[in-house]
């Protein structure tokens, strides 16, 4: 599905987070927000997600203005940093929770739990609470969560930052592989990391002081000196 930012601003109190972002990221594409820190990436894939209400704008969602519209009502999966996982549920219930919540059959949630639990190299703790994880293995369960309702838009906050080079490497993987297999998604990933942008992204956006000041396919970059 599309996701359309049109005009987004984003004050909190009297800092300007972002200033009128107008993008958008088609139904298969992957879009990278790229800048240092504090630029606004994550302001506005909260937008987005609907943590944060934008001051001015609208977005849409597959051409539906959803920015009234509260975050799990989007139909969409998020891995930022403060959505945190549900602590009082074992792994496995945190991964099942939205597919329960949309009533799907019993046998398809236990079977996408497990698949999506061994996709992140998670299935022998399955019964674990989060706090008994590590960072990184928290990390890899927000993302199986996320990934479990497959999701028609995927927001990820520098999913990748907690893990260590190998994990990195196998979710970067993953990711290009979940592109494969859902065609559709539209993925908005923040990073400040250059490399991960252009493995993973059709286009770069490049945030600087709250605003978009370049946006270009990653090829383009490839090709640049
Ligand atoms: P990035 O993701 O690029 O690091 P952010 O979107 O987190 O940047 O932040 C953009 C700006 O907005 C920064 O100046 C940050 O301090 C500010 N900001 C972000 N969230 C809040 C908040 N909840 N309250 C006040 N200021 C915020
Ligand atoms: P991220 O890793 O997503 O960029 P940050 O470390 O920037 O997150 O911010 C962590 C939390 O603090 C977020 O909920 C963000 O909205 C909030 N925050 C960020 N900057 C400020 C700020 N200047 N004042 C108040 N809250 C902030």
């Amino acid at each position: 599905m599309t996701v359309q930012l049109e005009d987004v601003t984003v004050h909190f109190g009297r800092t300007c987070a972002l200033e009128g972002l107008n993008l958008t990221v088609a139904a298969g594409e992957t879009v990278a927000l790229l800048g240092p820190s504090g630029s606004g990436k994550s302001t506005a894939l909260k937008a987005v997600a609907g943590f944060v209400r934008p001051s001015r704008g609208r977005i849409r969602i597959a051409g539906v203005d959803v920015t009234d519209v509260p975050p799990a009502k989007r139909g969409i999966g998020v891995v930022v940093q403060q959505y945190a996982l549900f602590p009082h549920l074992r792994v496995a219930d945190n991964v099942a929770f939205g597919l329960r919540a949309a009533r799907r059959p019993k046998a398809e949630v236990t079977r996408r739990v497990a698949e999506m639990l061994d996709m992140v190299g998670m299935s022998t703790y399955a019964r674990r609470f989060p706090r008994e994880l590590s960072g990184g293995q928290q990390q890899r369960v927000a993302i199986a969560r996320a990934l479990a309702i497959r999701p028609p838009v995927l927001l990820l906050d520098d999913p990748l930052a907690a893990l260590d080079a190998q994990l990195r490497a196998d979710m970067l993987d993953e990711l290009q592989k979940l592109r494969r297999e859902v065609p559709d998604v539209a993925i908005v990933y923040v990073t400040h990391d250059q490399a991960e942008a252009l493995a993973l992204a059709d286009r770069i956006a490049v945030m600087r002081a709250a605003r978009l000041v370049d946006i270009a396919p990653s090829a383009d970059l490839y090709a640049a000196p």
